[in-house]
């Protein structure tokens, strides 16, 4: 029974969570309430799920794992929350993150680091590190992300998990707490490809409370996984992806599956994406232009923590703002009011703006003749805890290959395609033109 799912979930959770930290906040009692009288023939019913702690569930803490949000409670359900319940599935808790999702190994929070379920010793990826974390843990049978620049794929990869990043505009951001709006959506973290369709049929559709949600109908995804052939499927392998200081064992295990696409009828070709060397470069201009205007709302007195010690109104701002924001998230607002001021707005914002447009296109051309593209989801496997958190520079590479995705708009897919020497899982990216997730998803259930 349902009741009996999420007693065992908590036992699990009680188990591992002090050496893992996956969660922010657990809600046992609650989870138990919606047990109880959840109906189990819903395409959720009974099924517990964990959600990123950036996703606002009415009367529960949403913290972002930030201290400027503590003691918030969320006045309201964001579009895929009310989603998964009227679907029958029942709420877990918050997974840990980086700080208002900004980082790319859960290193950046204010509630502690989470650790990797593979090695202790290592990150989970991030931001949606905690997510990941804890579905590779049998914490979560499954949970929510948000990706903005990788953060579903990379700690979906780093973990051994499945992760989505949708087509922008195909999920609702009603109620998602905006990084860089252009670019973020809600997407799943699970263990199979199967029940990343499955979230994604229940999380997806037009939400008039979102006016970048697109009316575009809804493919019944798990119902499509075992439909697609590969004959006749070309699949584009983007030779800028393979670039010197990816790790061997990294392009050995894509080059496996490359190979098993191959054996399995698909043609393979390679592709070229010429603007892909822009596209970090680009991205960490528009995101922290729009992070800079998003976060520009925690003044203090709408949301969570205050500063008690001020003199005037902009000192109240000031103090609440330096007590509240961790160092990245305010590295990013600096970047962002810089490339938005008005001497540098044409030399970089709108110039990054041109270029995402030239990454548009790369893709568009490359899909009119490939179905879908193979990449390393990551260059590297999960890095040492610590390793790469003093040099902001070589974090910000941690996403170079799946950057370009939300720069188009367009839907990606990290699935489990080996291990390192080490034990530590490689994911394998599969890239799709917008509105086909149905594709790329069907790719990864066959390599399943
Ligand atoms: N790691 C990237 C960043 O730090 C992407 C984060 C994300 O997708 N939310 O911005």
């Amino acid at each position: 029974s349902p009741t009996e799912v999420t007693e065992a979930l908590f036992s699990r959770i009680a188990e591992v969570e002090p050496k893992i930290n996956a969660y922010n906040y657990l809600n046992h009692e609650r989870a138990i309430e919606r047990a109880k009288t959840v109906h189990v023939d819903l395409p959720l019913g009974g099924i517990p799920i964990a959600i990123k702690d950036n996703i606002n569930v009415r009367a529960e803490p949403c913290r972002c794992a930030s201290k400027i949000l503590e003691g918030y409670l969320a006045p309201y359900n964001a579009t895929v929350i009310e989603k998964l319940t009227k679907a029958g599935a029942i709420l877990v808790g918050r997974t840990n993150m980086d700080e208002f999702a900004m980082g790319s190994s859960t290193e950046n929070s204010a509630t502690g680091l989470t650790k990797n379920p593979w090695d202790l010793q290592r990150v989970p990826g991030g931001s949606s590190g905690g997510s990941a974390a804890a579905v590779a843990s049998h914490e979560a049978f499954c949970a929510l992300g948000s990706d903005t620049g990788g953060s579903i794929r990379q700690p979906a990869s780093f973990c051994g998990c499945v992760g989505l990043k949708p087509t922008y505009g195909r999920v609702s951001r009603y109620g998602l707490t905006a990084f860089a709006s252009s670019l973020d959506q809600i997407g799943p973290l699970t263990k199979t490809v199967e029940d990343a369709a499955l979230l994604l049929e229940v999380i997806s559709g037009f939400d008039p409370n979102d006016n970048t949600s697109e009316k575009m109908p809804v493919p019944r995804f798990s119902e499509l996984l075992e439909t697609l052939s590969l004959k006749n499927m070309v699949l584009g392998v983007p030779k800028e992806y393979f670039i010197e200081g990816i790790d061997g064992e990294v392009r050995e295990a894509i080059n496996k599956a490359i190979a098993h696409f191959e054996s399995l009828g698909a043609k393979i070709e390679e592709v070229s994406l010429p603007h892909t060397p822009y596209a970090v470069a680009t991205y960490y201009i528009l995101a922290t232009a729009e992070a800079s205007a998003n976060l520009a709302r925690f003044d203090g007195i709408r949301y969570g923590r205050r500063a008690k010690h001020y003199e005037d109104l902009l000192d109240y701002y000031g103090k609440t703002r330096d007590e509240g924001f961790g160092s990245e998230v305010k590295r990013r607002i600096l970047l962002g009011t810089y490339v938005l001021s008005s001497g540098y707005y044409d030399a970089y914002y709108l110039r990054a703006l041109k270029v995402k447009e030239k990454i548009k296109q790369d893709f568009s051309s490359v899909f009119k003749k490939c179905q879908a593209l193979l990449t390393p989801t990551s260059p590297f496997c999960a890095f040492r805890i610590g390793e790469k958190s003093n040099d902001p520079l070589q974090m910000y590479l941690a996403d170079i290959f799946t950057i370009a995705v939300n720069l188009a708009g367009i839907c990606g897919l990290s699935i489990p395609c080996g291990q390192s020497t080490e034990g530590l899982p490689i994911g394998l990216q599969i890239i799709g033109p917008a509105w086909k997730e149905e594709v790329i998803l069907a790719i990864g259930h066959l390599y399943q």
